[in-house]
């Protein structure tokens, strides 16, 4: 049976970057890698939409959430964190294992975190060096109000707005320059269609600034050696040069595809899927969804991970569970990255099939399939096929 992964990371990767990958390992400290890197460079400062260097370090999306804070804090800053999520519990987290003052601002899982709850740890913590909020919160299928926020954020001198875009990044429109982020972070593993093993982040002068005087302890992670170095397209260590060369093509794969297109194929494929389990008499999980995944509350009829176990074992599916405070109760079907409209069609009618064959009957059969096929027929228009090279 053909094997399929839509959960919200890893996603799947194209053929082009998986063959761009198969070629021999290149020793990074050669012209050859440096061309190659340069392009990278080049290609993600595209995509973050900054005129800042983009930051390529070899982890996975927490190294990233850890060179941040190291480089950018000392022990017993006050840092504001939003709970209300796996990701952004792991920002508190962290934040206490080196030894910050960890403020963290309550909200309930399935919401997105209130302006003014922020606001009011701002007035109670005048000092407060950083507040991080998960632009996506990947495991509630949340969208957070960073944007608003980072409008708090914006009049603080002393404090820098860091934004977990993780599962944003390529999703929707980000700037860190528009949108007043002073930290912006993500992974290869999500929208960049590339295997996990890489993350990137990119900083303000306002944080350039704070990476001065920060005195956290840090040797591998050091933000401001990276800078140095990858100005000149080289690394403080061994890249992952593999996944760099997938990383050139993915940046390719989007350029030809277009930023704004690219969003509107994220905005149409999640709409189609948020309609799609509606139809078939299904909650939302998320009071504020994002773009990258549909969180679905399981019918209280069916086992705990029903769902996901059922496409998992019967349809060689991969989605999402729940996780901590949900685990169980909800499943997530992802659309960040190499996703198409069929792909959506064909999750959709698994879970149909899934769910009839778990007991939950209350739905006309294709009444999912058949809601979201209504959406996703704008999607279907002819355009110019591009080859390999990027030539019409
Ligand atoms: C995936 C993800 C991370 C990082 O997780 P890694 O497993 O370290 O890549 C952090 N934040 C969010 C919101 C994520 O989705």
């Amino acid at each position: 049976m053909k094997y399929r992964l839509l959960s919200p990371g890893p996603t799947p990767v194209p053929e082009r970057v998986l063959t761009a990958m198969a070629n021999p390992i290149w020793h990074h400290r050669t012209p050859a890698f440096e061309a190659t890197f340069q392009k990278c460079r080049e290609g993600l400062a595209w995509l973050f939409q900054t005129k800042q260097e983009v930051l390529t370090l070899s982890c996975s999306g927490t190294g990233a959430m850890e060179a941040a804070y190291q480089s950018l804090l000392s022990p017993g800053d006050t840092v504001i964190t939003i709970a209300g999520g796996k990701f952004g519990e792991r920002w508190g987290n962290m934040a206490k294992a080196f030894g910050y003052n960890a403020v963290i601002v309550d909200c309930p899982w399935g919401e997105a975190i209130s302006v003014d709850a922020v606001k009011t740890a701002l007035e109670s913590h005048p000092t407060a060096k950083a507040v991080v909020v998960c632009a996506s919160e990947t495991s509630t299928g949340v969208r957070h109000p960073y944007e608003a926020i980072a409008g708090l954020v914006k009049n603080l001198p002393e404090c820098l707005m860091m934004v977990d875009a993780i599962t944003a990044l390529g999703v929707w429109d980000i700037s860190p320059e528009r949108d007043g982020i002073d930290v912006l972070i993500t992974g290869s593993q999500k929208a960049l269609m590339l295997p996990p093993g890489l993350a990137f982040v990119t900083l303000s002068d306002k944080a350039w600034a704070r990476a001065d005087v920060a005195k956290s302890a840090r040797y591998y992670f050091d933000l401001k050696k990276e800078r140095k170095n990858q100005k000149l397209n080289q690394t403080s260590y061994t890249p992952a040069v593999s996944l760099i060369e997938g990383l050139f093509e993915s940046l390719k794969m989007m350029q030809e595809e277009g930023l704004e297109t690219m969003f509107a194929r994220h905005a149409r494929l999640a709409h189609a899927t948020r309609v799609g389990v509606q139809a078939l008499g299904l909650e939302l999980f998320a009071k504020a969804p994002a773009d990258s995944v549909t969180s679905v509350l399981q019918p209280a009829s069916l086992k705990p991970d029903a769902v996901y176990k059922g496409l998992m074992t019967r349809a060689n599916i991969t989605i999402a569970g729940g996780q901590d405070a949900v685990k169980g109760k909800i499943f997530r079907i992802a659309h960040l990255g190499y996703y198409d409209d069929l792909d959506i069609i064909t999750v959709l009618a698994a879970t149909e099939i899934i769910l009839r064959q778990e007991g939950y009957t209350s739905f006309t059969p294709g009444a999912g399939v058949g809601a979201a096929s209504a959406i996703l027929a704008a999607g279907f228009v002819a355009k110019p096929k591009k080859t390999m090279d990027g030539a019409a």
